[in-house]
């Protein structure tokens, strides 16, 4: 198939500068992208075909070669090795266009189309994951944190730029400003085009020729600071906070990276959390269970006083309703589950065995006598 001039492809004019160039394969990409069109192979085609004018026409010297010698300078041409573009196909395409407009990766599809963030700068800083350790009674009330984080912050003697004073940088000799290196590898398949971040320069374009003293070029140094974060009420261990901007700063003067803060809850002495819920184990004495009484018990917060009726059997459960974790999304809050748990005393004086002979005597103090049915039951379901 004969191939479509270049110029054509992309719209523009033959004197198009660097900008109406990107600017008009841009448009086309987004028009293109088989994301946007799923399954349309005319699309792909076009988008593959976008690309692969662009990868060209923005390259100063290809776009000589094939001024000069049209589709041929390119294909055969010096410099790019033989076969040129034979290769070029969806996965470099797309490759191709996420090196210059952002991957899907960290902010997704839809800052990219959506004019969001936009993409992520290969001299971005690292974003910092922060553990934060939180009581029960915080989770319940909400709070505000301070942290303290060791980060890399722009170096104050060179505001970022990594050059010494009073020298200037200068452009990088491995990819001649461009932040980019293209690499062409043979394969079964052909010919495969891979641009990469150039590793001099990591892709800034620059180099420094004399570095600043204090930040030794980087244009950032280490550096500790104290952040304020507030933990909304009803988080969970394994919740996380994104503080944008405040994680390291950019390798010279690139944008900064965020702070993470990951939720972690402290065990709590009487509480266990189950989702919204808390629920407490309490021991109380035969007596209280039997004869009824008021005890006190913890609840987030404070203490609270639970009435417990005659003859409350061991392992019943309370429900104080609304006593528990508030819901992080909507209003309300759980409940604290309260389990009775029938205590045993392990030291007895004569005076209390004696009394307990005289209670066991007690037509009340007579256990049902059940296992009997127990074990009628049992026979019954093993069929014996
Ligand atoms: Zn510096
Ligand atoms: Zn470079």
């Amino acid at each position: 198939m004969q191939k479509r001039d270049y110029y054509e492809v992309l719209g523009v004019d033959r004197s198009a500068g660097e900008d109406d160039i990107k600017k008009a394969y841009r448009q086309l990409a987004l028009k293109y992208h088989p994301d946007r069109n799923p399954g349309d192979a005319s699309a792909e085609e076009s988008f593959k075909e976008a690309t692969e004018a662009y990868e060209v026409l923005k390259d100063q010297a290809k776009r000589q070669q094939y001024d000069q010698f049209g589709h041929a300078g390119i294909g055969q041409g010096a410099g790019f090795g033989g076969g040129g573009f034979e290769g070029f196909d969806l996965s470099d395409a797309l490759r191709a266009f996420m090196q210059d407009f952002g991957g899907f990766g960290g902010g997704g599809f839809e800052d990219i189309f959506g004019g969001g963030r936009g993409r992520r700068a290969n001299n971005r800083g690292g974003d910092l994951q922060v553990r934060l350790k939180l009581t029960l009674e915080e989770i319940a009330e909400g709070v505000s944190k301070k942290l303290r984080v060791k980060r890399m912050a722009t170096c104050s003697e060179c505001s970022g730029h990594g050059s010494a004073a009073g020298t200037s940088r200068k452009t990088c000799p491995q990819c001649k400003g461009a932040g980019q290196v293209r690499r062409i590898t043979r394969s079964l398949f052909g010919q495969m085009v891979n641009v990469t971040t150039c590793d001099i320069c990591h892709g800034s374009g620059h180099v420094i020729s004399t570095p600043c003293p204090r930040c030794r070029g980087e244009g950032r140094t280490k550096d500790q600071t104290t952040i304020s974060v507030d933990i909304p009420a009803g988080v969970s261990a394994g919740n996380y906070i994104p503080i944008e901007g405040k994680g390291d700063a950019g390798r010279l003067g690139g944008p900064p990276g965020d702070i993470i803060v990951v939720i972690e809850e402290k065990e709590h002495d009487d509480f266990t959390r189950q989702d919204n819920n808390i629920i407490l184990q309490v021991s109380v004495s035969f007596i209280t269970a039997a004869m009824g009484g008021s005890i006190e018990i913890p609840v987030l917060g404070g203490t609270d006083r639970l009435e417990i009726p005659s003859g409350t059997q061991t392992g019943k459960v309370f429900r104080l309703r609304g006593k528990g974790i508030p819901f992080l999304r909507r209003r309300g809050r759980g409940d604290q589950l309260v389990q009775l748990q029938l205590w045993t005393p392990k030291k007895l004086t004569e005076n209390d065995k004696k009394l307990l002979r005289q209670l066991e005597k007690s037509e009340s103090f007579t256990a049902p006598k059940s296992s009997k049915s127990f074990f009628s039951k049992l026979r019954e379901t093993l069929g014996v």
